[in-house]
């Protein structure tokens, strides 16, 4: 089945033959390459370095707050389950040497222009507390007016006025877990939140003056099928958030314990999960969404759309961007920084975070220091994340080479991709087609020096 679509096309033939495990490219290389090789003092030398130079970019700033009250049984996220308020107070206390400590460090003149609470979930902290952070933020950094100030939210810690009081803090997009609206599915990854919950949250957003709405939908989730998920979707188009995340469920067990308490044999096959896939990318398009890349879908007034339009469309740790290329600062257990052509990740623990800030010390786990190939690779995979053109010229200026020479090994490994018509090669740029705008992890890949072998163990499927 070959259905024609705006500026996307859906085959289920292609998706047999070129879905394969592969990285999401949040990062290039991919968190699995950071390492210990890189030490607090290798991110101490990367801010020094921006900082002694002028014209740096703009900041974008990550926090990780890990608590949540219950434990959903898909989770791969790095949490704590606790029902103890008062441990944030004392996460609140560490957050804020963190800060002191980078922002002495980055220099002057540089206005953070995105921040985003991930978690975790953020809402398990109170309003006063959410309030402190802010302040905290704020006398950390510089704002610029304009900033993004991005939230995740649990409908389920949506009380009276949260959205509103989250709105009065300055944010001005939210992101909900929805996951899946069916009652047997919630009960079997155990998180119960009904639809009328959901609904009133994104009214609510609305009404407090959220600029920009995103709903997070998992399938491959256990109990689900491809009538209880159409419903699912049918439910949140009728809600009709601004963006869409459709993620791909990766039963890990293995790696993750939540996984654990899932019911293997409740899991959709491979074949029903093909069947879900195909038909929510027709639903959501047939519903005006379009289709942004990997897992995200806009409306077509969404500056994520008109970004991919204009070429200006980003890739970050995030997800797709609007911003230009910033310096991505994180604060918290397990964040992720991002500074010149280096990557650093803190300690995972809350009490190896907080032994290293009593030692004064930053809570740097592992990172890694990119060379002129890695910075080179990043950009071309980039690029074609965001389905953007290759063009040779741009880039042998830009870093000095012959591409065609230079990558004469990656231009041969994606003959076949070209001959199944998902990119065209034309003699001045990779073009990523209509047809293969799917499969640009399986394209981006080849131009990936350490991934000769992904396993299941780190990557899954598009499906
Ligand atoms: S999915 Fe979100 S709310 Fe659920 S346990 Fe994981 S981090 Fe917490």
């Amino acid at each position: 089945m070959t259905s024609p679509l705006p500026d996307i096309e859906l085959s289920e033939e292609l998706i047999r033959r070129f879905d394969k495990l592969g990285p999401r490219y949040t990062s290039y290389p991919t968190a699995d390459r950071f390492n210990t090789g890189f030490t607090e003092q290798s991110y101490l030398d990367h801010l020094a370095q921006r900082a002694g130079k002028p014209g740096n970019p703009p900041l974008s700033i990550y926090v990780h707050l890990p608590f949540c009250e219950s434990l959903c049984y898909f989770c791969a996220c790095n949490k704590i389950i606790t029902r103890e308020h008062g441990r944030v107070a004392e996460y609140l206390r560490y957050l804020d040497k963190e800060m002191a400590l980078v922002a002495a460090r980055i220099g002057p003149d540089r206005k953070a222009v995105q921040l985003h609470l991930g978690g975790g979930t953020p809402t398990f902290f109170s309003a006063d507390e959410l309030g402190q952070l802010m302040a905290m933020l704020r006398r950390h950094f510089d704002f610029s007016p304009d900033a993004e100030l991005g939230v995740e939210i649990d409908p389920r810690t949506v009380g009276e006025g949260t959205l509103a009081m989250l709105a009065g803090l300055g944010f001005n997009r939210n992101s909900f877990g929805v996951q899946d609206f069916d009652a047997a599915v919630q009960q079997a990854v155990n998180r119960i939140q009904p639809l009328e919950m959901v609904e009133k949250a994104v009214e609510e957003s609305r009404k407090a003056g959220f600029e920009s709405i995103n709903a997070d939908l998992i399938y491959g989730l256990p109990k689900q099928t491809l009538t209880s998920f159409g419903h699912t979707l049918d439910s949140l188009i009728r809600i009709a958030p601004d963006r869409i995340a459709l993620y791909n469920y990766a039963h890990l067990p293995q790696r993750f314990k939540a996984q654990r308490l899932i019911n293997d044999s409740d899991l959709p096959s491979a074949e029903e999960r093909l069947q879900i896939f195909m038909m929510s990318m027709q639903r959501l398009l047939d519903a005006g969404y379009v289709y942004i890349g990997l897992d995200h879908f806009s409306k077509p007034d969404d500056e994520l759309n008109k970004a991919r339009l204009d070429k200006t469309l980003h890739r970050n740790f995030q997800g797709y961007t609007t911003r230009a290329e910033c310096d991505l600062i994180g604060f918290g257990v397990s964040a992720i920084s991002k500074v010149g052509n280096s990557y650093s990740q803190s300690v995972r623990t809350v009490n190896a975070y907080y032994e290293r800030l009593d030692q004064g010390r930053l809570p740097l786990e592992k990172g890694f220091a990119l060379s002129a190939d890695d910075v080179l690779r990043r950009e071309i995979i980039m690029t074609l994340m965001c389905s953007a053109p290759v063009e040779f010229e741009a880039v042998n200026r830009a870093h000095d080479i012959d591409f065609s020479t230079y990558f004469a090994h990656e231009l041969a490994l994606l003959k076949p991709y070209e001959e199944a018509g998902l990119i065209t090669i034309d003699p001045d740029a990779i073009r990523v087609t209509p047809k293969g705008r799917m499969f640009v992890r399986a394209s981006g890949m080849v131009f990936d020096s350490y991934q000769t072998q992904p396993t299941t163990a780190a990557y899954s499927k598009l499906i």
